[in-house]
């Protein structure tokens, strides 16, 4: 357990981080610390005018906890024994002990410390007294069970927080240990200023998410919860992934002119953005959206884009805490389709697992998830989730442009029986009268190694193929996307990725089918146009990204992105690709 010391006067001076960006962006407003690890408790100082309302906080998680605890009681006697149930009255005994509460009041009283950090001061202090004066297992264990209920309160203060934070209409900066989707995910887009956070992947999913709402978010911030004071002001540079703690007012008008000028460039990339990405001597790259959400919807024009490459179908799952039924899928697809008409919409299919968990489907506690029961895997197994949302999507789809996609297929005979699957829901809704499209393409995505390899057979049987170089570079290089351990170590411009890339899109050039990316690799311009170079005829990627894509294609040659493409397949480390690009970024260097 980590005890952050209290904060100094020397973490309220103007101060710069150095992180990792993740999601490009200004922002500066105050900050939240929310999913603060038990292990990571974090220590503010209370003003004297705050005290009643810190204890206020306090007495209100006891409650929770002690609520909870009977809650599980219940369960326990329901499914187990009253026996074993009596464990949370006893806990629920400990947790009403007046002595105690008195001691961790007084913390606060005294202290003028935040309620997290006063009854983990009382936490330690039980646990060492108890060892010090007896020792043995049985006495260990004996302080474990008297300080546990207490942990649970620790628990209670950080979900009444969150409880609180939404209840407040703030706009604010959400400071986490870890960059998670839930973090991203617990306030309102338009009120979340950025977020920053001490670990995270930079293409773990939360991270696809930042980059999806267009909200500013930084990571690798060594010990940032430590420095942290609700209400605290900081600035956050998404680009250079920076974040400036309490900036003093030099420092915040130099931050706000960087603002006006980002503002500036992005409003006249956006007069542009309807131009299609059309090179100097008119070769097309399409360039498509993400979608993640149905808010997504509203934030972007259709007309800006070639329409939808990637709808990541289990995001409009996780909003809601039921599974969908057909009518509601169909209804959400429908207004999609409608929404980007007469442009293409790909839907995925539903890519559940790993750390993308729905609340109504738990997929089972898994050891390694990310080589475990991912995507099409789900699919094939629990067939009724696809043939509901197949029928959903072909009702959709109806005088509409829609197109099926396939995640994290591994293998041909994975494509032939989704193949079949869908093959199936298409006669049977033809059969009950649904109209369907005569011509519903279905693609996979290329995001396993053995998709790369086995692409040769396996495009004979698809329509187009859209690589996920988010997973592929995971993949591909034994590096879990979602594992600060080792995110210097998930390099998206490995040479291996370089040489997959340019692999799939000599077969599926070969095999005269359609190859996109729609990783988040292609966020980058320079990336998109070396793609371009490659032979790829489409990229997806979040909507905030487009603009800036189409206008560096509409300002090289083809024979740009060609000669780029030849020099990254000719480099043989990481840092030479990059230098490759960066160079290629200066002398293209837009606006
Ligand atoms: C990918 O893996 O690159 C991809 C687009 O899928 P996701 O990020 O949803 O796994
Ligand atoms: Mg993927």
């Amino acid at each position: 357990m980590r005890y952050s010391p209290k904060p100094s006067m020397d973490t309220r001076s103007p101060r710069k981080i150095q992180g990792t960006s993740v999601s490009p962006g200004l922002a500066v407003g105050p900050v939240r610390i929310v999913g603060a690890q038990p292990k990571e408790v974090p220590v503010w100082s209370v003003a004297a005018s705050e005290v009643q309302r810190e204890i206020a906080r306090l007495r209100e998680a006891l409650k929770t906890a002690s609520d909870e605890m009977q809650r599980r009681s219940r369960i326990v006697a329901l499914q187990s024994s009253e026996r074993d149930a009596q464990i949370f009255e006893v806990h629920r005994l400990i947790l009403s002990d007046p002595g105690a509460l008195k001691q961790v009041e007084g913390a606060i009283r005294t202290e003028h410390i935040n309620a997290e950090a006063a009854v983990y001061q009382f936490i330690t202090k039980l646990e060492s007294t108890l060892g010090q004066r007896m020792e043995g297992d049985s006495v260990r264990a004996y302080a474990a069970d008297l300080s546990d209920p207490w942990r649970a309160v620790l628990e209670a203060l950080g979900q009444g927080g969150l409880q609180d934070l939404l209840s407040q209409d703030q706009d604010l900066i959400l400071a986490a240990a870890n960059l998670t989707p839930h973090v991203m995910t617990l306030l309102g887009r338009d009120r979340l200023l950025a977020v920053i956070a001490e670990k995270g992947g930079r293409f773990s999913h939360a991270a696809v998410l930042a980059r999806s709402f267009g909200v500013p978010c930084v990571v690798g911030l060594p010990n940032l919860l430590g420095r942290m004071e609700p209400g605290m002001v900081v600035a956050v540079d998404g680009q250079r992934g920076t974040v400036q703690i309490n900036p003093d007012p030099e420092a915040l008008l130099r931050f706000q002119e960087l603002k006006a000028g980002a503002s500036a460039r992005a409003a006249v990339l956006l007069a542009q953005a309807p131009k299609p990405a059309l090179t100097s001597d008119g070769v097309r790259l399409l360039v498509q959206a993400n979608i993640e959400s149905l808010r997504d919807l509203d934030e972007f024009d259709a007309t800006h884009t070639d329409g939808v490459g990637l709808l990541r179908t289990e995001f409009l799952y996780m909003e809601r805490p039921q599974l969908p039924s057909e009518d509601e899928q169909y209804r959400l697809y429908r207004r999609v389709l409608e929404h980007m008409h007469p442009l293409p919409v790909t839907l995925r299919t539903l890519d559940i697992g790993g750390d993308k968990q729905i609340a109504s489907l738990k997929t089972p506690g898994e050891s390694n998830p990310a080589l475990g029961w991912r995507g099409v895997r789900v699919s094939l197994e629990w067939q009724d989730l696809l043939r509901i949302q197949l029928r959903a999507a072909l009702r959709a789809g109806s005088g509409r442009n829609l197109r099926i996609l396939l995640p994290m297929v591994s293998s041909v005979e994975e494509v032939h029986r989704a193949r079949s699957i869908f093959d199936s829901v298409r006669t049977a809704l033809l059969e009950q009268g649904h109209e369907v499209e005569a011509d519903v393409p279905v693609g996979i995505m290329v995001e396993v190694p053995s998709a790369v390899l086995c692409l040769p057979e396996l495009i004979r049987h698809v329509d187009f193929v859209s690589v996920g170089t988010n997973d592929l570079v995971q993949y591909l290089l034994a590096v879990d996307r979602d594992n600060p351990w080792v995110a210097k170590l998930y390099q998206p411009l490995h040479p291996a990725v370089i040489y997959s890339l340019h692999s799939v899109a000599l077969t599926s050039r070969a095999a005269g089918k359609s190859c996109a990316v729609c990783g988040d690799i292609a966020e980058d311009p320079g990336v998109a146009t070396m793609l371009l170079g490659m032979g790829y005829d489409k990229v997806s990627v979040a909507p905030s990204f487009i603009p800036e894509i189409k206008s560096m294609l509409r300002n090289v040659e083809h024979a740009d992105a060609v000669r780029l493409a030849k020099d990254a397949l000719a480099c043989t480390e990481t840092g030479l690709v990059e230098a490759v690009l960066s160079k290629f970024r200066e002398t293209n260097r837009l606006l």
